[in-house]
């Protein structure tokens, strides 16, 4: 049939009109052209080169005080070569799911070495830190049962509540007495609970209350879940996150990391007990129908986990770069909230001079991150900083300068 004809067809009696233009919302959306237009759009920076603390954006190079690389290892000669080697072993890639035919010797030799690291029976990698969110939380919270989880939980977290088929419940920030309200809600319903939180909560920088949060859950018979995504390689005597930092590794029941930050790369785990984890393996649509990380990342994992057992000085390092950061930012009257971690905010609150704070802070050669709602809440827009185990005192003193002249003309500080 002619296509056009088909398309100029009346439509069936009953069915008046066509619908709206979907993509009406599309066109309306003008917030990027306008910010683009007065030049404050600070978002999808293209970066041409990297050295790790320092990268080169439109010929300009700048101190990167906006990643994750918390331990410094992504330029690690050692890590480059383990990639290089795995590739030439296995190909750059997998192109399947583990399930079938993506599951190689390397993953399940990593998992190993993740499990030990945490101190869990088992651990389970997936192709992205979101994707173990999405699939953790989906598989185990079935019809019936309860999830509850802190407000400024992960984006990823809140979305692996939707595709669950619990109810969902949400507490205020840290909030223990709030949380146990939601757990009372939650306990209206037939089926178990599972209590999930961030570790460090990538915005604020700031820890989860474990030591009230694991009582509390255990009381109303819960299971708890922490996201150590910036936690993992940073946090506790050996770096195995939040929950050896309070000694209560034993009663969280499941912890979930990312790659994407100290190990230098890509992908995600989930550990806990045997059982649990191969539930699942066997059950969560993110693993199980999407491919499997390329060989190169899962060898780069390897070799960071290998570099952090060996290295405990990289930690020392870290933490020592943010206290000198934070200090420095504090003593010059900027607010840097709750933070106690390498995630340091500056946080301003009015958006416009936020992106401001942000344009000053580019041109004068610092690369950040400008956060504003609804990543954050309404009116305590922020600007993002992070440090590296491998920035050195004068970089971070040279950033400090730059972030107080910017501070200034922004009007952050007086
Ligand atoms: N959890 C938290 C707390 C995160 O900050 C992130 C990513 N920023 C994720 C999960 C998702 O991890 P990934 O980037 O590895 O997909």
């Amino acid at each position: 049939m002619n296509p056009r004809a088909a398309q100029d067809r009346p439509l069936p009696r009953g069915t008046e009109t066509a619908a709206p233009d979907l993509f009406a919302r599309c066109h309306a959306f003008t917030r990027v052209k306008e910010a683009k237009a007065a030049g404050l759009y600070p978002y999808f920076v293209p970066i041409s080169n990297s050295e790790g603390t320092e990268v080169t954006v439109d010929g300009h190079q700048m101190i990167m005080l906006g990643s994750n690389n918390y331990l410094g290892l992504t330029h690690d000669p050692r890590v480059l070569e383990a990639a290089e080697a795995a590739a030439r072993q296995y190909g750059s890639g997998c192109t399947g799911s583990r399930f079938l035919n993506g599951n190689l010797d390397l993953h399940e030799k990593l998992e190993v070495d993740l499990a030990r690291l945490v101190g869990k029976e088992a651990a389970l990698v997936f192709s992205t830190g979101f994707q173990v969110n999405l699939g953790v939380i989906s598989s185990v919270v079935g019809k019936g049962d309860s999830v509850i989880i802190d407000k400024l939980d992960h984006a990823s977290i809140i979305d692996g509540t939707q595709l669950s088929q619990g109810a969902v419940y949400r507490f205020r920030h840290n909030d223990i007495g709030d949380l146990e309200k939601s757990l009372q809600k939650a306990r209206s319903h037939p089926g178990g609970i599972l209590v999930v939180v961030d570790g460090v909560f990538s915005m604020e920088g700031d820890l989860a209350d474990l030591p009230e949060i694991v009582p509390l859950a255990k009381r109303y018979g819960a299971r708890l879940m922490v996201d150590e995504a910036h936690s993992i390689g940073v946090m506790g005597a050996t770096g195995g996150g939040t929950h050896e930092h309070f000694g209560v590794t034993q009663s969280v029941d499941l912890l979930m990391g990312t790659f994407s930050k100290s190990f230098a790369s890509i992908g995600g785990f989930a550990a806990g007990d045997e059982y649990v984890i191969s539930f699942v393996k066997h059950h969560s649509r993110s693993l199980i129908f999407s491919a499997s990380l390329p060989p190169y990342a899962v060898a780069t994992v390897s070799k960071c986990v290998e570099i952090l057992r060996q290295e405990p000085e990289r930690r020392d390092r870290l933490w020592a770069n943010a206290h000198r950061l934070r200090d420095g930012l504090v003593s010059m009257g900027f607010d840097v909230g709750t933070c106690c971690t390498p995630i340091i905010p500056i946080i301003v609150g009015n958006t416009l001079r936020t992106f401001r704070f942000w344009k000053c802070l580019f041109e004068g050669g610092v690369f950040t991150n400008p956060v504003i709602a609804p990543a954050v809440p309404e009116n305590s827009s922020r600007i993002r900083t992070s440090l590296m185990a491998t920035h050195t005192a004068a970089q971070i003193d040279r950033a400090l300068e730059i972030i107080q002249v910017a501070g200034k003309t922004a009007g952050v500080i007086g």
